[in-house]
């Protein structure tokens, strides 16, 4: 009999996976001496970044499709259609409510703790910037918003366009609601390839250990275990802040929003940390976050087919966190004394700024221009975060994610589509 559960020992599996990568990679790292520089070349290439690359792109390749079927199927099944109205209203609020807390508590502690990157230079190129359509900026509002209307269902397939993608998928699973007794039926065949495709995603994570593996031998191959540097200061910060969104705000958003232990929350998404950390991309976790919302934090499938990918695509508050600390860091390495109105601006660009960063590694980096352009500060010192910002891209991800579950057991909750039994158990 086949069945739809997680196999067996994974956490564990990850885990010795993790550690391992970071154990042999390390050996060659600091071994670099006694081999010669082409066999390095040749491993870090050929097996962990390869590997690295490959297990990445499984789990891409899964996306699209997914997000598709589950919120076709997700929409479809919605017999009351008035009901995703306010789903999406509450989703959408709480996201927002998040991201803008997130970012004012990284300006608040980077405030009290005086961040300051004084005395850092260094040279570095911007990155080049992307055009929706002539003269507007791909990670401006405007292209964000155009974005949600793609005019080619292929073409939003194709490019990965996500905020396109959950437009179209609830456009056809509302017609296909709305035709299903003309049609015979046909959105069973839909529940049907969206059981298909988790058993896909399934199987992918079963090999989960070795692309962890693989993934964290890589970086630690190309930057060393000292990938901190010199910038201790705002890393560490980065980190305090990311760390305390995670247990206190969501653990609070849990217990008044809709009374729930955050501790149980917490352990159940021990997997979905885990992946977001290794992957950084929440994009890539959106099969294993819909999994365990659904499966174990109770989350209904109605509601969270939609928050999950939703969330995906749009809520960053770890993201938030970062551009809010890199841009104070930034200020301070241009000399550049922020005003209140400049720190109410960051607030406001780092929520949009969010939500056009495509959940992919180090996207958020791309779209921290768009807030340090916004305040007239040179993109010169982008250069020096992006040197540290590969294991901060993991922590961050990990805390976007968990802010997707979060809000989708509050917005379930309140629409009375969470099994608190399943999420006690
Ligand atoms: N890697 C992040 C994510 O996928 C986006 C970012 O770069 O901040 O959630």
């Amino acid at each position: 009999m086949s069945t739809l559960s997680a196999p067996k020992n994974l956490t564990r599996n990850v885990l010795i996976g993790m550690g391992a990568g970071v154990a042999v990679a390390s050996a060659f790292y600091y071994g670099q001496s006694v081999i010669s520089d082409s066999v390095y070349l040749g491993i870090q290439n050929y097996v962990f970044d390869l590997g690295g690359q490959v297990f990445k792109n499984l789990l891409m390749l899964v996306v699209v499709p997914l997000v598709f079927f589950s919120l076709v199927t997700g929409i479809s099944s919605l017999s009351n259609m008035v009901k995703l109205g306010s789903i999406a209203l509450k989703t959408i609020g709480l996201y927002l409510f998040t991201t803008a807390i997130a970012v004012s508590l990284a300006l608040f502690f980077g405030w009290i703790f005086g961040l300051s990157g004084e005395g850092l230079q260094g040279e570095y190129a911007p990155k080049d910037l992307t055009y929706c359509i002539p003269g507007m900026e791909s990670n401006s509002i405007y292209c964000t918003i155009l974005n949600i209307f793609p005019n080619n269902i292929f073409g939003a397939f194709i490019q990965n366009n996500m905020l396109g993608i959950v437009f179209i998928s609830i456009l056809f699973g509302i017609a296909l609601n709305l035709t299903d007794d003309l049609t015979d039926g046909f959105s069973k065949s839909f529940e049907k390839l969206n059981t298909v495709f988790i058993k896909i995603v399934l199987i992918i994570i079963s090999y989960a250990p070795i692309g962890v593996f693989c993934l964290m031998g890589s970086y630690v191959m190309s930057k060393g275990l000292n990938i901190f540097g010199d910038l201790a200061q705002y890393v560490l910060l980065l980190i305090f802040v990311l760390i305390f969104h995670l247990v206190f705000t969501y653990s609070l958003i849990l217990k008044f929003f809709a009374n729930l232990n955050p501790i149980t929350f917490f352990k159940k998404m021990k997997n979905v940390i885990l992946f977001a950390f290794s992957t950084s991309s929440s994009a890539a976790t959106i099969p294993i976050t819909l999994k365990t919302v659904t499966d174990e934090l109770g989350v209904k499938k109605d509601v969270s087919s939609f928050v999950v990918p939703v969330g995906a695509t749009i809520n960053m508050d770890g993201t938030a966190i970062m551009q809010g600390l890199a841009t104070m860091f930034v200020a301070s390495v241009a000399f550049h004394d922020l005003s209140l109105v400049d720190y109410m601006q960051i607030v406001l660009l780092a929520i949009v700024a969010s939500i056009g960063t495509a959940a992919v590694p180090s996207a958020g980096i791309i779209t921290l221009t768009l807030i340090l352009g916004s305040l007239g500060l040179g993109l010169e010192a982008i250069g020096l975060i992006l040197a540290v910002d590969r294991i901060l891209d993991m922590l961050r991800t990990s805390i976007n994610v968990c802010g997707d579950a979060a809000v989708a057991c509050v917005v379930a909750n309140s629409e009375d589509l969470l099994d608190k039994n399943l999420f006690n158990k």
